[in-house]
């Protein structure tokens, strides 16, 4: 790693006092630390991870009783590919601090397959104690802050019944200071009910849900999940008013209600809580929702604009999410918002300064001593005292440790390693880590043009893999033209094993295969061009995950390219930069805490068709069966016109088959060279 001098910490003191920052836990490593900072560093990382991850009877190689033959992959979350290399340089901490959290959707095993992300939740347990530490010892405040969106898109989060069962309680093991609750918490009613019964319950005062009510099925009323908001005093005597808002959802399952912005600012807790006699030095406002005002999506101007007409200088502090990209917006010169990514690739950081005994009631360190500070007003010209900084942490060991200053043979604690071992016991009891294939290349959703056969997911591995494995067998002969959306496809595929669990991550919505037989061809093949004519579907079942819900995949969506277009300046520090978060928000181009190049980003239609079986010869065929997901049906008849009919939509391969049912079979036919011994990078 080649980094840059550490700008404002050359002095001895410091340098010292920083080097005494690896030591200042009590804790005793005991041996099992010892085996794990080995298993991280050594060429033994596999075999080590495996005596982990494993024990008891099952070998990492797949369960005894398995009747497929399957293996575990070697390397499990501890021995994932480091980053290439670390943070451009120290974070500025101020009097209060946070640490955001979003849009986690299950990905607490990290990403197996990605240098840039692939630390676990263990890690990150142990970074935010060691973070807290570290504000502690320099008599400032820290806050950790998550916004929702725990489920869809991981198979830690959704190869169980019910979505989170085995998730939830490895989440449950930060200490969070607040909490609110994501749009993927409401679509089926069992999640909804789970979280209102069990996690609002467990998170207590600090689950925040100011506009979001479940049926309680004991009383039989809707009622608030978690608390309308929370005042509070932090450890430095910031005294906090905190309101977790989610955007207007609408396409939530009938346990759940969700109060509009505009009504939920006219709620008397509200008003009450905005008149109260009780000092407020600042105000957290967060939610899952985006953070940019100028997103259509958001309500959060809408609230900021009734606080800011009682309380016209009180700084307020936002958090976003739901857009699932890197996003700084300022509100005014006494309020800014951060929006903190997606799927456990991003860790948000904000600091600030500026309150003194006019303002608030802080009792800890104006300038915390051996480090740097925010430095910046919200707008050039701010006359409020307060000053920020805003970081995009990518999500990995070295960032980890870089910032608790900490190295890798100390820097595991036993609460970490704790939850990681139970991250690598609960992919093994889901047999996640069981694989399919060896994929021998990378496919990706938006880094190339539809086009491109060779890199581009859609045409150049999901049609193929349609083409073989839709099949009706009966009509396997006849031409068909298979309709899809790509916003059921959510993730990149990367090389490497393909596994049970990437299953889940590349095609997490289970859609089924409908179709109408013996369309006149010339009919049938304009339906693609209408479709991506017309409105995007709408699902219309609640209890599934809309696939062109913004959320779900931003690369299809307005928000699309606002992290991604710019291309950065010369890189200085970094001679060789791997591809990456460039992020562009309201300050420039600075917020990423680790230098990367830009990933190229290309517009996706909306559907895409594949073709099979078509005439050898080249010539169109008379007719084709035209076989599209059950969510698009509506749209389909619409686009085929008059004479088309619910009644002729029939179950394509069977009635169960999906758009989850197709990969793994592909997987074990076409890439089973080198299945068992498949390498990660
Ligand atoms: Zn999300
Ligand atoms: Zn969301």
């Amino acid at each position: 790693m080649k980094l840059g001098p550490i700008r404002g910490l050359e002095n001895k003191r410091c340098a010292s006092r920083r080097a005494d920052d690896e030591t200042v836990f009590p804790e005793d490593p005991g041996q099992d630390d010892m085996v794990h900072s080995l298993a991280l560093v050594g060429g033994l990382a596999a075999l080590l991870t495996g005596v982990l991850a494993c024990g008891d009877s099952d070998s990492c190689y797949g369960p005894t009783n398995a009747v497929e033959h399957v293996r575990q992959v070697k390397r499990m979350q501890p021995g994932v590919p480091h980053a290439a290399y670390g943070p451009k340089g120290p974070l500025e901490w101020g009097q209060v601090n946070f640490l955001h959290t979003t849009d986690t959707h299950g990905w607490l095993e990290g990403h197996l397959k990605e240098k840039n992300y692939g630390a676990d939740w263990g890690d990150f347990v142990t970074f935010t104690r060691r973070m807290k530490r570290t504000a502690a010892k320099r008599g400032v405040d820290l806050l950790l802050i998550d916004t929702g969106d725990l489920h869809d898109g991981n198979g830690l989060s959704d190869a169980t019944p019910i979505d989170g069962t085995m998730s939830m309680p490895i989440f449950d093991e930060l200490e969070y200071d607040l909490l609110t609750i994501g749009n993927h918490e409401l679509y089926v009613s069992e999640v909804s009910y789970q979280m209102f019964n069990e996690y609002a319950r467990r998170w207590g005062d600090r689950y925040i849900t100011s506009n979001v009510k479940v049926l309680n099925k004991t009383s039989g009323q809707h009622e608030y999940v978690g608390k309308t908001h929370r005042y509070f005093t932090t450890r430095h005597g910031l005294r906090v008013m905190a309101f977790g808002v989610l955007f207007d959802f609408v396409r939530n399952s009938n346990a759940s209600i969700i109060l509009k912005a505009q009504d939920m600012i006219k709620e008397p807790w509200f008003l009450d809580a905005l008149t109260t006699k009780d000092p407020i030095d600042m105000f957290i406002l967060f939610g899952h929702n985006p953070a940019h005002p100028s997103n259509p999506v958001s309500t959060f101007k809408l609230v900021f604009d009734e606080i800011r007409k009682v309380h016209p200088k009180t700084p307020i502090q936002i958090f976003g999410g739901h857009s699932h990209v890197r996003d700084f917006a300022v509100y005014d010169e006494s309020s800014v918002a951060i929006a903190s990514g997606r799927y456990c690739e991003t860790l948000g950081w904000v600091s600030m300064t500026g309150f003194d005994e006019s303002n608030s009631a802080f009792d800890g360190s104006e300038k915390p001593r051996c480090s740097l500070h925010p430095s910046r007003p919200a707008l050039d010209n701010s006359t409020s005292p307060f000053l920020y900084s805003r970081r995009y942490l990518d999500w990995n060991r070295k960032t980890f440790i870089y910032h608790s200053n900490s190295h890798e043979l100390h820097y595991d604690r036993r609460a970490g390693k704790k939850v990681t071992d139970k991250i690598s016991k609960t992919r093994h009891v889901l047999k996640l880590g069981d694989v399919a294939g060896c994929a021998p290349q990378d496919w990706c959703m938006s880094c190339a043009p539809m086009e491109d056969l060779n890199k581009n997911i859609y045409t150049g591995l999901m049609s193929p893999a349609m083409s073989a494995m839709v099949v009706n067998k009966t009509r396997a002969d006849k031409p068909r033209i298979i309709l899809a959306n790509t916003g059921a496809i959510r993730f990149d595929l990367h090389k490497g094993p393909f596994t049970y669990d990437d299953n889940f991550i590349v095609s997490p919505f289970r859609d089924v295969f409908l179709y109408i037989p013996d369309v006149p061809f010339k009919l049938a093949s304009q339906v693609i061009r209408k479709l991506n004519l017309g409105p995007v579907a709408k699902r219309e079942l609640a209890s599934m995950a809309n696939p062109l819900d913004s959320c779900t995949d931003p690369s299809l969506g307005y928000l699309s390219r606002r992290d991604m277009r710019e291309t950065r300046g010369v890189v200085r520090r970094q001679e060789i930069v791997v591809p990456g978060y460039t992020t562009t928000d309201d300050w420039g181009t600075d917020g990423d805490d680790t230098e990367h190049s830009e990933i190229p980003s290309y517009e996706i239609p909306p559907y895409w068709e594949t073709r099979a079986s078509f005439p050898d010869d080249g010539s169109d065929p008379e007719t084709v069966d035209l076989v599209f997901f059950d969510f698009i049906e509506k749209l389909v008849l619409n686009d085929l016109g008059a004479g088309y009919t619910h009644e002729m939509v029939q179950c394509y391969v069977d009635c169960n088959f999906s758009s989850q049912d197709f990969m793994l079979p592909y997987a074990r036919l076409a890439w089973s060279e080198n299945k068992d011994n498949c390498p990660v990078m």
